[in-house]
């Protein structure tokens, strides 16, 4: 029985599709198969695997379309555990081509209907929408995880979000439960991370993931190495912590954070981002 989790937030550069990467990285690094799905046209977790999107000729878009089976769309990636079917553009145009299917919200589940028995997890990396692809992913789902950044109106749309999950989970998907809210990008220096990380634990209470992604240039950088971060920079202070989330998802112990090698300080920049 495989466990599929979609990444969803409509909002855009929240860490969506970095939470995907290195989440399914540390399932399959820990030797559960894994399949990671591009889901979002702008093909960033294919780039970001180091595959180039532009020449990926069988993609999600064509599986989604039953023009050939997903087991055609598969790529292999650095660990053996992990595979990514990738996105590119050419998915852009399906929100409104699936307007007019008969169970148009089930296109990505029965797709995946192919494949799922091969693998222990799937993880859905979704556009920046509540459009009929995000609705796809979340059809298609056994729980949703939703990163929000730490920053200014960062709990502003997660109202909206958390309906759709409920309208999802009433009329197409019963047992769709959410994995967790995830703090991404969290500057520990200044007032306003502690402001949200205090709010969203207030609203969403133990919904909220202990672990907490810092704001970190490494992992930023990682992506144009088409790298998950623990290949780009194992000892990375964002290669533990997206460990650590993986761990706390499989209900294991969280890590001694003491060892922990932080990043040096000189990323002054950062602090005012
Ligand atoms: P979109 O909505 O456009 O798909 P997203 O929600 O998938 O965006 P990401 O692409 O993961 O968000 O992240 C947005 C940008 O922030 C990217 O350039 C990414 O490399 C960077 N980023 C993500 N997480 C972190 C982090 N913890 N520290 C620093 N930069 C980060
Ligand atoms: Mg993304």
């Amino acid at each position: 029985m495989s466990k599929v989790i979609s990444i969803c937030n409509q909002k855009g550069g929240v860490g969506k599709t970095t939470t995907a990467i290195n989440l399914a990285f540390f399932l399959a690094q820990k030797e559960k198969k894994t399949l990671l799905i591009d889901f979002d046209p702008q093909g960033n977790t294919t780039s970001g695997l180091g595959i180039d999107k532009n020449k990926v000729e069988k993609s999600i878009y064509e599986a989604l379309f039953n023009r050939i089976t997903i087991n055609d769309t598969v790529y292999d990636t650095a660990l053996s555990n992990l595979k990514l079917v990738p996105s590119n553009i050419s998915l852009a145009g399906s929100e409104i081509e699936l307007v007019n299917l008969d169970g148009r919200e089930y296109k990505l589940k029965e797709s995946l209907n192919n494949i799922k028995d091969s693998f222990d997890f799937i993880v859905i990396d979704s556009p920046p929408s509540l459009g009929l692809l995000t609705i796809n992913a979340l059809a298609a789902s056994d729980s949703t995880l939703i990163p929000i950044q730490c920053e200014y109106y960062a709990l502003e749309g997660l109202t909206q979000l958390l309906n759709t999950i409920e309208l999802v989970k009433t009329n197409l998907n019963p047992g769709l439960q959410i994995e967790g809210i995830l703090l991404t990008m969290a500057d520990f220096r200044t007032n306003l991370t502690q402001e949200v990380i205090d709010e969203a634990r207030t609203f969403f209470k133990e919904k909220v993931f202990q672990t907490i992604i810092p704001r970190s240039i490494r992992i930023s950088e990682s992506p144009g190495f088409g790298k998950p971060i623990f290949l780009y920079d194992k000892d990375s202070i964002g290669a533990l912590r997206y460990l650590e989330l993986t761990n706390e998802i499989l209900g294991e112990k969280p890590l001694d954070r003491v060892e922990v090698k932080t990043e040096p300080t000189q990323n002054f920049s950062e602090a005012k981002e």
